[in-house]
């Protein structure tokens, strides 16, 4: 076990212990409870100290401090530190002053570990069993039952509580390898300082080692560990106990202080010399997010998710060095936060919905199959667009669930398309590569199949050719697996990946679809549909159905067609559809063309 002596907040350092000092033997000088007897009785604090005279308790003696005023225990509670427990009688100045200075030891002070043995001379007077269990009380005695041995039994019993909760605290509260607060007890200590009114000229930071993982592996976890404590003990003595040091992630550490003490460069000048680390000394810099952006109402997790905005940037960009957040580095990613919060929302509350886009030969001008489009209808009425909100569903993994209900509301919909009387159309549903990776993806194709009484015949899925085009054996078994289902296969966005023809040729797909970008340059006259006409040969050539999306008008229709194009979709068609919709469209639409 260490015998150093514990760092706490830097303010008080020297009056929090970590516990196990207590079993170390080493430490300097002995540790004792304190006691604290509040009566305005001096016969009671003399029965109380001589009740316990002389007697050790979990290995240490009591020492007992007096107070015979609620007002004077107030003034003493504000001074004195590490108070374990107090003896507090209920009656004093006024008839509740006890409980009411249970309520500022609790809400004003947040004593929160200090334990309070509640005393009155009155048997027949107690406090609401609400009022014992809000405040926290650890024992409601009449001071006829403080026997000597009852009071021993009852101190005993606080005293190991307040040992627990300690415990528990510094579990909770501090970080053990560097013996800094960590990352709970930063945002405790920096809402403090913010509460206080105190941090007009104050910087909140967080300083990321770099590349500490690589250290990490290379060195082992020993030396790593050693390195962070040599960091930590560098940072502590040279930044100095104005400014509030913790650890708040593995290689990452939180400061607030005044600008001045906390200056950027200064900070990160502190790595210039080697570390040691046992008898090696060990190079290593540091990256910083820093943020002075600490106006009324800001708290220090707002403050440390602005510091690791801006700390990402410096990573992204000067490695060893900083960058200072600005308001508008924040817009942005809590935009994207807040979004993420509501499609949560949105998703448990059913607003997601999907659409029908229409596919048609375009030759014949027959329909052959629909695209399911998802889409997000806010509570005010506005749409979110998917391009929008499938990026963050995809880096926040919801895109799983989302495309596994999407897969079972497009399945149920064809059976229904099919029984009205469209026996033959095909259902196309978009997969992002995340559900595609997904270990159970294969299995929940089979069951959705299943369940929906869905013929793997008419579903297709749409993956982008990014994608495809990644990974290549996985790929290739995965697609082959679909193809084995029964289910076909589209490249979706086709022209705007990388494949090679040799690759392609290897995937087991039955469709290509040109990009909206292509259709649109085929009314350009510099470009003028070099792309469509490249990917409509190379469809030819490896036998595939081509299909054209975001045909908006019917030159383009034509121009398609002409270059031997199969199949298309867009606005010209029609804008993707209700179900309800959709069944009208396609009923005007046989009227029409027959
Ligand atoms: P995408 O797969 O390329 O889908 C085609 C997009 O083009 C759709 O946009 C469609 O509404 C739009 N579009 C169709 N015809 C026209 C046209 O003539 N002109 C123009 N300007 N646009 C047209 P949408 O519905 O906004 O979807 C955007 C993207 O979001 C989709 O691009 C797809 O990548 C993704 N997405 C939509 N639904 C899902 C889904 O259920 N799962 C996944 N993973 N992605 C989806
Ligand atoms: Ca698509
Ligand atoms: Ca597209």
């Amino acid at each position: 076990m260490n015998n150093e002596k514990v760092l706490g907040m830097p303010t008080d350092s020297d009056t929090l212990h970590f516990l196990d000092d207590e079993c170390d033997g080493g430490a300097s000088k002995e540790l004792v409870w304190r006691l604290m007897v509040i009566d305005d009785e001096p016969d009671v604090h003399r029965a109380t100290t001589f009740a316990l005279a002389g007697v050790k308790i979990l290995g240490r003696s009591l020492q007992f401090l007096h107070a015979y005023s609620a007002a004077e225990a107030t003034q003493l509670l504000r001074t004195e530190k590490d108070v374990a427990v107090v003896l507090l009688d209920v009656v004093m100045e006024r008839e509740d002053a006890g409980l009411a200075l249970v309520k500022t030891i609790r809400q004003d002070f947040k004593l929160t570990e200090l334990r309070i043995i509640l005393r009155t001379g009155q048997p027949g007077y107690a406090p609401e069993i609400e009022t014992i269990h809000d405040f926290d009380i650890n024992d409601y005695k009449t001071k006829s039952e403080l026997t000597r041995t009852k009071l021993y039994a009852t101190v005993t019993a606080a005293l190991r509580a307040y040992q627990q909760i300690r415990e528990l605290d510094e579990l909770a509260f501090y970080d053990r390898l560097s013996r800094l607060p960590n990352r709970n007890k930063f945002i405790d200590l920096s809402d403090e300082r913010l509460e206080s009114g105190n941090f007009l000229d104050d910087a909140i930071a967080i300083l990321d080692i770099d590349d500490f993982s690589e250290i990490n592996d290379a060195l082992g976890h020993q030396q790593g560990d050693r390195l962070l404590q040599s960091v930590a003990e560098r940072l502590k003595s040279e930044l100095g106990s104005d400014v509030i040091l913790a650890r708040i992630g593995s290689d990452t550490f939180g400061l607030m202080g005044s600008t001045q003490r906390m200056e950027p460069l200064r900070v990160l000048s502190l790595f210039r010399e080697p570390f040691w680390v046992h008898d090696d000394s060990m190079v290593v810099t540091a990256t910083m997010g820093v943020t002075k952006s600490l106006g009324a109402g800001v708290t220090g997790r707002d403050a440390l998710k602005d510091a690791n905005i801006a700390l990402k940037r410096a990573k992204k960009s000067r490695r060893g060095s900083y960058v200072m957040y600005s308001t508008e580095m924040g817009t942005d990613i809590r935009e994207r936060v807040r979004l993420l919060q509501n499609l949560r929302s949105a998703v448990e509350s059913e607003r997601l919905f999907v659409v029908y886009q229409p596919q048609v030969n375009l030759k014949t001008g027959a329909v052959v199959g629909v695209e399911a489009l998802i889409r997000w209808k806010k509570e005010d009425g506005s749409f979110v667009p998917p391009d929008r909100f499938i990026p963050l569903a995809e880096a926040s993994g919801m895109i799983v669930a989302i495309g596994d209900w999407v897969l079972r509301v497009a399945c149920d919909e064809l059976v229904r398309f099919q029984a009205l009387g469209l026996p033959n159309l095909r259902m196309s549903v978009n997969v992002s590569q995340i559900q595609f990776r997904h270990p159970d993806f294969l299995e929940k194709l089979r069951v959705a199949l299943l369940e929906t009484g869905t013929n793997p015949k008419y579903l297709e899925l749409e993956i982008t050719e990014s994608v495809a085009m990644e990974d290549a054996d996985f790929m290739l078994e995965t697609l082959h697996k679909v193809r084995e289902l029964g289910i076909s296969i589209a490249i979706d966005d086709f022209g705007t990946g990388y494949s090679s023809l040799s690759h392609l040729r290897q995937l087991p797909i039955d469709r290509l679809k040109i990009d909206r970008a292509f259709v649109t340059e085929l009314n350009q006259q510099v470009s003028g549909g070099h792309i469509a006409a490249m990917v409509v040969e190379l469809g030819r050539n490896l036998n595939l159905t081509v299909i054209a999306e975001g045909i908006e008008d019917d030159g383009q229709a034509q121009t398609l067609l002409g270059l031997g194009c199969h199949e298309g979709q867009g606005y010209l068609y029609a804008t993707p559809l209700l179900p309800q919709q959709f069944k009208e469209w396609y009923q005007a639409r046989i009227a029409k063309v027959p």
